[in-house]
């Protein structure tokens, strides 16, 4: 696996007290391999293995106590970096313009604009009390303008209204005059896609971008569409000019890399990331989170570091192996509730573990303490093995005797089942990563 590879190489590296250059030139060998799998594109591979190398074969690996620990960080840094991680002030949206803003969602079909458009809507409707005016200029797929109402209406946002016989230019232009009109603070103009990029699809867009002159245009592209997205986003840049880069599907388990590839390649920033088919499924772009997940390491790195620390070796390496084998059964849970105990407080170790963000939000931060390890543990104490094995067996009747056999409520039960499972997925899902790297790379 990708993290694996570069796993090994570090790990290598961990038990140097200093580095040559060929020591360098090796892990940079692993790590180029790595970022190709990543999906991430040759030129830019090139030029952060440059820029890498450059740093890594300076002072400060070598002077450095823990030289391998810092070529981790020199790479990882380097990512980050070329994710945009430098300039804070261009993420987010820009609404720094005029009333009404207009906002044109460019992409190719499918890749989801639309639902992007209700996601943003939605945002800035409820965070930022903006009053939005959703209007769809796809005029070629018959349901197209139907989806997006919608979705305005779950949003509980305005669409612009129907008029058959339009052409997206007049669609854009009476969006816009209604904007006005009836003081909209941002007006959405969600596109028409094409399953790959054609003449008339650039040319629509572009006549609807000269007319309008949107103050932000964004591009939406599939995560999981890999290398292909470097191609999409250059021909949607040269063609029609975008601000920005809203990155969806990153729910599945794409690497990420295409998102380090087309912003070297256009210069515009990644702004959002769709997490999901769902209208609050829009995350904040955070570069050093997508770096973790193109070196396929997550924070588990440190993760187990820490556990290290205040468990004894042997422990921590089981936990660090069932966790990236994602063989995690209610059992472990509860063994290793005990251990987490230890380490303090159990939202600190959550916030290591990437996606586990919606965890926490699930438990609350006031209820992190130890109380809730204890309870935890309690209501899977009432489990047989059978239960702690195979959760899904856990119907109503045996979650009632389960509660009542703990001391807590079926409510307690169910959390801590859909806390146990949500943590599952997302074990299962980094090995997944793993194992895709694994299968196609090989290990080195
Ligand atoms: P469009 O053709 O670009 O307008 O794409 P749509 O917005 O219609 O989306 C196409 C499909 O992708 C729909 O089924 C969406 O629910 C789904 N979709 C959109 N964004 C995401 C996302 O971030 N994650 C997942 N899993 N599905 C998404
Ligand atoms: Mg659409």
């Amino acid at each position: 696996a990708l993290g694996n590879r570069l796993q090994g190489v570090f790990d290598r590296l961990r038990g140097r007290g200093a580095l040559s250059e060929s020591d360098v030139s090796d892990a940079l060998r692993e790590v180029r391999v790595a970022l190709l799998e990543a999906d991430v594109a040759l030129p830019v591979v090139r030029d952060i293995i440059a820029k890498v190398r450059e740093r890594a074969v300076g002072q400060e690996v070598i002077r450095s106590i823990q030289p391998g620990q810092q070529v981790v960080k020199i790479v990882h840094d380097a990512l980050v970096e070329a994710l945009g991680g430098g300039d804070e002030g261009a993420r987010g949206l820009d609404l720094n313009a005029p009333s009404p803003i207009p906002i044109l969602m460019v992409g190719l079909q499918g890749s989801g604009k639309t639902t992007t458009s209700g996601k943003i809507a939605l945002r800035l409707k409820g965070r930022e009390r903006k009053k939005v005016l959703l209007a769809s200029l796809d005029v070629h797929r018959p349901a197209a303008q139907l989806q997006l109402a919608q979705l305005a209406e779950r949003a509980e946002v305005v669409s612009l209204p129907i008029v058959a016989g339009q052409s997206p230019l007049q669609i854009a232009e009476r969006a816009m005059d209604l904007g006005r009109r009836e003081l909209y603070d941002v007006v959405i103009l969600d596109t028409a896609g094409r399953l790959a990029i054609d003449d008339a699809l650039m040319d629509e867009v572009a006549a609807v971008k000269a007319a309008v002159k949107p103050h932000e245009t964004l591009l939406v592209v599939d995560a999981m569409t890999g290398q292909d997205s470097v191609n999409t986003a250059r021909a949607f840049n040269e063609r029609v000019g975008i601000t920005g880069i809203v990155m969806t599907r990153v729910d599945g388990d794409a690497r990420g890399g295409a998102a380090l590839s087309m912003r070297a390649v256009t210069g515009a920033p990644i702004k959002l990331l769709g997490a999901g088919e769902k209208l609050d499924a829009l995350e904040e772009f955070h570069p050093d989170r997508i770096a973790n997940r193109i070196l396929g390491m997550g924070d588990i790195v440190s993760l187990v570091e820490r556990a290290a620390e205040t468990i004894d070796q042997a422990e921590a390496e089981k936990l660090a192996a069932r966790m990236q084998k994602g063989q995690f059964s209610l059992e472990d849970y509860a063994s290793q509730l005990k251990q987490i105990g230890k380490m303090g407080s159990l939202s600190g170790i959550m916030g290591m573990l990437p996606g586990a963000q919606k965890i926490k939000q699930q438990l609350g931060d006031a209820n992190l303490d130890q109380s809730i390890l204890k309870r935890q543990a309690a209501i899977i104490g009432s489990m047989t093995i059978g239960e702690r094995r195979k959760p899904e067996i856990i119907k109503a009747s045996r979650k009632k005797r389960i509660a009542s056999g703990s001391g807590s409520s079926v409510q307690e039960v169910n959390k801590l089942l859909k806390q146990f499972e949500d943590m599952r997925d997302m074990m299962k899902r980094m090995n997944k990563m793993g194992q895709k790297g694994l299968m196609r790379g090989g290990l080195a």
